[in-house]
């Protein structure tokens, strides 16, 4: 398996890992893809990305990965998270917009995939509004005749 240079490091293309030891809380499987933002040592889902946290991945892309609700609220409830922190998705938008797009592209690749192409697309902006997560995240829900009673 053929190794690249990336600045100064290294990667193993089979695996993503640098001789050495990487660091706790960097990003450990973007292979490169994109410069890292930085990641939140104790966030959950940035452990997640970087495959601390195992997780069953439904779909993924460039910018972001989609997994189930550990507590699915539809029949289909898959979360679809950036690889890169953000806190919500409002900071996403303002520091990376192309990642926000690609993050919504996943989403319909995976109610096209999952269900039969319709979903809702939340995202819970502060703990007012229900998010408890504070690493941007869509919920996607389909697979349902979804009511409107948010409140
Ligand atoms: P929020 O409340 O922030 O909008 O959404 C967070 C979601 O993450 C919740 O729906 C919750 O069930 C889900 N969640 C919390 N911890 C885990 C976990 O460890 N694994 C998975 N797959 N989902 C989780
Ligand atoms: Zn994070």
């Amino acid at each position: 398996m053929p190794r690249v240079t990336v600045a100064s490091e290294s990667l193993d293309l089979a695996t993503g890992s640098q001789p050495g030891a990487v660091p706790r809380g960097t990003h450990r499987t973007n292979l490169g893809l994109m410069p890292d933002p930085g990641t939140e040592q104790d966030c959950l889902f940035c452990r997640i990305v970087s495959g601390e946290i195992p997780t069953s991945i439904v779909a993924s892309n460039a910018s972001a990965i989609a997994f189930h609700d550990i507590a699915p609220q539809a029949p289909l409830h898959v979360l679809v998270v950036p690889r890169r922190h953000a806190p919500d998705v409002a900071a996403l938008a303002a520091e990376a917009p192309t990642v926000l797009a690609d993050l919504v592209a996943l989403a319909r690749e995976v109610a096209e995939t999952e269900a039969d192409g319709q979903f809702r697309l939340i995202f819970n902006t502060g703990a007012r509004s229900g998010q408890s997560v504070f690493h941007v995240h869509a919920h996607v829900l389909g697979n349902a005749d979804l009511g409107w009673t948010p409140a």
